[in-house]
């Protein structure tokens, strides 16, 4: 037999499957995959109900269904000020992901240079390598994640097509401030690149950090592609509901590879999702207000039994070290046994890097109810607690 496609071949299975599998043969409390364990708004479900009885369940136009373009420019306009035109600059999509591969698609041919930023979501390398475009990596570092400037520049050269830029960013909390996004727009310009902006926490930042969209950068309308998820803003992160928002001549290239990758998403959920982005500003007031409580709950939570937690400033993710705890194995192993033997799961950083990483810090989601991260917080404790007393009882 001739042999499969090389590289899906020698892809594994994301790490998100991976511990969610395990979570649930060990029972454990899924502090790993970042979803929500609360449904959405009810006018939001219910609009999708709704919509699925009324008798436009055909194909929806290839873009998206028009109720939501025009929602998605309405968004731009009240949340960035943004001028976009609905019918030539959106393009709806299957979810985050399959816009992200979308655009990725639109821009790149064999041979270009895409820059990426470790810690990286999952699917961004594979699908660049698939692409036979070449990555560039940038690396961000704890416990400040900073921006490493002279790295990013000395990253970009003459084969540069473009940046993926994820900002609220996953795992590591970060919101990108003004001055990093300025120095990277000066970048793009200087190296004539298009950015892909992955901003599907955009709505899910804390203590007064705002999201600030690359697109909004003076001379950078014309070269961001900016992607949103309705999972993450309206918590319903089953529903695989995205949209891009580009200048209208690559957003036509971006239809054409959503025409080839699904050609449509289903058209109740879009509708409903219209429904969603016309919420008033309480509703997206209220999503990040509750999100900072159940970050602070889970970070204290952590602190409290002595793990080294980093500071958060969007996403669903806190970031915590594990070496105050004793437990000497690297980060998968640590992932592994907390989800065996304290009934808790989390998701090992190195999973977001592709070569080296730092090997001894865990990515929580805090996405979850009160109780369960209580609950969280005192079976690490008890199992913690009780393994020095192994230890001590050991040696003593
Ligand atoms: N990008 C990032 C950074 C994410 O964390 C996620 C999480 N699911 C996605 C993209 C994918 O979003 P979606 O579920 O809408 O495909
Ligand atoms: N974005 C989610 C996370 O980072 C997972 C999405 C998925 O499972 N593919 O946890």
């Amino acid at each position: 037999m001739k042999t499969p496609n090389a590289l899906l071949a020698a892809t594994g299975t994301t790490i998100f499957t991976v511990m969610s599998a395990l979570a649930s043969q060990h029972r454990s409390i899924n502090l790993g995959q970042g979803f929500p364990d609360t449904e959405g708004p009810a006018d939001v479900l219910h609009a999708a109900a709704g919509a699925l009885l009324d008798g436009r369940n055909q194909y929806p136009p290839m873009t998206g269904a028009p109720e939501l373009r025009q929602a998605v420019a309405a968004a731009n306009a009240r949340f960035y000020g943004l001028s976009v035109d609905p019918d030539r600059e959106v393009v709806v999509t299957s979810g985050a992901t399959e816009a992200i591969t979308a655009c990725l698609m639109a821009l790149l041919d064999p041979g270009d240079e895409v820059v990426l930023i470790e810690p990286l979501y999952d699917t961004y390398l594979p699908v660049v390598r698939l692409l036979g475009a070449v990555p560039r990596l940038v690396r961000l570092t704890p416990p400040r994640w900073e921006l490493p400037r002279a790295d990013l520049a000395a990253a970009f050269g003459p084969k540069t097509k473009a940046l993926l830029l994820n900002t609220p960013m996953n795992p590591t909390g970060k919101v990108f401030t003004a001055a990093e996004l300025a120095f990277i727009a000066e970048l793009l310009q200087r190296h004539d690149a298009w950015a892909v902006c992955d901003e599907v926490y955009e709505h899910l930042t804390f203590d007064g950090w705002r999201h600030i969209p690359l697109m909004t950068l003076s001379g950078l309308r014309e070269r961001c592609l900016r992607i949103g998820s309705a999972g993450k803003t309206f918590s319903l992160t089953g529903w695989k509901v995205g949209y891009v928002t580009a200048p209208a001549a690559i957003a036509g290239i971006v239809a054409k590879a959503h025409q080839n990758l699904t050609f449509t998403t289903p058209p109740n959920l879009q509708r409903a999702v219209a429904v969603g982005l016309a919420k008033d500003d309480a509703y997206f007031a209220a999503l990040a207000a509750e999100l900072a409580e159940k970050r602070d709950r889970l970070s204290a939570g952590l602190a409290g039994i002595g793990m080294a937690v980093l500071p958060v400033m969007g996403s669903y993710f806190v970031t915590a070290g594990y070496a105050p705890l004793g437990f000497a194995g690297d980060d998968v192993a640590f992932c592994r046994h907390i989800t065996e033997q304290a009934g808790v799961t989390a998701i090992p950083l190195s999973a977001f890097y592709a070569g080296e990483a730092p090997r001894h810090y865990a990515r929580f989601a805090f996405c979850k109810r009160p109780e369960v991260l209580d609950e969280a917080v005192s079976r690490l404790a008890r199992h913690f607690a009780e393994r020095r007393g192994v230890e001590l009882t050991g040696t003593g």
